[in-house]
């Protein structure tokens, strides 16, 4: 559905949606193909600046590549991502666009999506503060343009901000 299509209808969480992130880890371990945690250019050099490190060296440390597209290297000990410590994100002032959108990505914005497998699989659904209906469209546009720009798309068009996530 494009925008002029979206806009034109009500949105079903007009009213807004609360979130707040419980603490349980499970967006941080990995299920399989949705596994990737994936990253844009500037969420390595983010990274690496929360870390101390040159974008080069987190990058060759921490990050690989899968068609062309970069990602978290796999926690050899557990499906967990690697900077998950006592189910706690441990560079968390520098996590990537993925985790700080989620739970608006543009896949679980379906009402049938939301209510039947993002309220069961994450405890913070529900929960906490309310996000406004423009707040969310702008973290799912946060979203739509991470994965656009991990695609090689470019969106010099559209204007977004990650100071507000
Ligand atoms: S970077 Fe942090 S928030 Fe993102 S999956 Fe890893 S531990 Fe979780």
């Amino acid at each position: 559905m494009d925008s002029t299509a979206e806009s034109a209808k009500e949105k079903w969480y007009k009213e807004g949606l609360r979130f707040e992130c419980q603490g349980s880890g499970k967006c941080c371990t990995s299920r399989g193909e949705y596994g990737y945690v994936y990253l844009t250019l500037e969420d390595r050099r983010r990274m690496a600046q929360a870390l101390g490190l040159r974008t080069s060296q987190f990058t060759r440390t921490y990050c690989t590549q899968t068609e062309g597209q970069w990602h978290l290297k796999d926690n050899p000990k557990s499906p967990d991502c690697i900077f998950l410590e006592d189910n706690k994100c441990s560079v968390y002032a520098g996590r990537p666009t993925q985790c700080r959108t989620w739970p608006f990505w543009p896949e679980n914005m379906q009402a049938k999506n939301w209510r039947q497998d993002v309220a069961q699989f994450c405890p913070g659904v529900d929960r906490g503060r309310l996000y406004s209906a423009p707040e969310i469209d702008q973290i799912v546009e946060a979203q739509r343009q991470s994965e656009a720009s991990l695609q090689g798309v470019r969106r010099d068009s559209l204007s977004f901000s990650l100071k507000v996530l």
